[in-house]
């Protein structure tokens, strides 16, 4: 597996974006939020994330009839997180585990996102970003997840996937409920993406008033 110096060493950008990472204009992910960019090359977060930690959530052999007969490949769902407010989550198929994780890794990189992180917590209030600001709810399929704000020292009350995805994102302490067919690993750990990438798209009450 290429490592992510190994990528950033030979890239030659292909997009607009790209050429400006590598010219040095523009030197953060934050600025490329703000200008409302578009990530298409997994280089670009190897350059920005250079502390990106990838965590392989669940592995499937999906088998497919075709004319030529069975098919199997295999799904891996991967994420990726610098535990400090960036998470990404990707799929990745292909007839060899290990091209399925890297092609997932890679997939992670391009929808990465900014996680909104704070102390929501009633019984908590130290105003540090250990937790989630706000409730935030998250849906794949028939799967449902909702991340309630949690005080210092809980702990990340949540299922082992859930918790690898939360760890990454750089959250410490939630409750987590869940609903539907949890058990389908790939749903739920979309869901528990989306309900991460909401914390950045809701907007308080508070903060209208505010
Ligand atoms: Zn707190």
């Amino acid at each position: 597996m290429t490592s992510a110096e190994e990528r950033v060493e030979g890239w030659k950008p292909r997009t607009r974006l790209g050429k400006m990472i590598q010219e040095g204009r523009i030197s953060s992910v934050e600025e490329v939020f703000a200008e409302g960019l578009k990530i298409r090359e997994p280089e670009i977060v190897d350059v920005l994330l250079p502390e990106l930690q990838e965590e392989v959530i669940n592995i499937n052999l999906v088998q497919k009839q075709t004319d030529a007969g069975e098919k199997s490949r295999f799904k891996a769902i991967v994420a990726v997180g610098n535990r400090d407010g960036y998470i990404g989550l990707g799929a990745g198929k292909a007839k060899q585990v290990r091209t399925a994780i890297e092609k997932g890794a890679m997939n992670a990189r391009l929808n990465i996102t900014l996680v909104r992180r704070g102390c929501g917590s009633w019984e908590c209030g130290c105003g540090k970003p250990h937790s989630l600001p706000f409730q935030v709810r998250g849906k794949c399929g028939s799967v449902e997840i909702v991340l309630i704000p949690g005080p210092r020292g809980l702990g990340l009350v949540a299922s082992e996937e859930a918790k690898v995805i939360l760890g990454l994102a750089g959250i410490k302490d939630c409750w987590t409920k869940s609903y539907g067919s949890t058990r389908t690993i790939p749903s739920f750990a979309y869901a528990v993406f989306d309900a991460l990438r909401k914390t950045c798209s809701l907007v308080t009450t508070k903060e209208w008033v505010g």
